[in-house]
């Protein structure tokens, strides 16, 4: 990655770490589930309303370190409108974007703002960080209750 991406990218993390984005319980949510990612002590809950197949809106609450934070800042974000086929597509791009296991090559027009994840496949310890809200997104859609872990 060239390092004035790679600044551009820290940039974007550090700023949806210090602010995050619909950081809050969501009045409305008809769906919610929590996540833990043991490695790193991260926790977050995840709020949805989701009609007629399309996430409304979304929230999450939680504390974390600073890529779980931005990761869920952005993720609210990325798939607030999008029909959940769409969102669950997404985080399979998002989860290759971060592992450096996609088949395809990650595509940047897709991921949006998310891309600014990619230098994450250097880390494998961060990537628990940067999936654990995704995780819990699925887990939210799916209806069920339990804590999602990335164990
Ligand atoms: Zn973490």
């Amino acid at each position: 990655m060239n390092p004035e991406l790679r600044e551009l990218y820290q940039a974007v993390i550090l700023d949806h770490n210090k602010k995050p984005r619909n950081f809050r319980v969501l009045e409305e949510a008809n769906r919610s589930a929590e996540g833990f990612n043991p490695l790193c002590g991260d926790r977050v809950t995840v709020y949805l309303d989701v009609e007629d197949g399309v996430v409304r809106k979304a929230s999450f609450q939680g504390s974390g370190c600073a890529i779980s934070t931005a990761s869920a800042s952005l993720m609210t974000q990325a798939v607030e409108g999008r029909p959940v086929d769409e969102v669950r597509r997404l985080f399979e791009r998002f989860h290759g974007l971060v592992t450096g296991s996609g088949r395809e090559a990650p595509d940047a027009e897709a991921l949006g703002k998310l891309a600014v994840f990619s230098g994450v496949r250097e880390f494998p310890a961060r990537v628990k960080c940067a999936t654990l809200v995704w995780h819990a997104l699925e887990k939210a859609l799916e209806g069920k209750q339990e804590v999602a872990t990335t164990e």
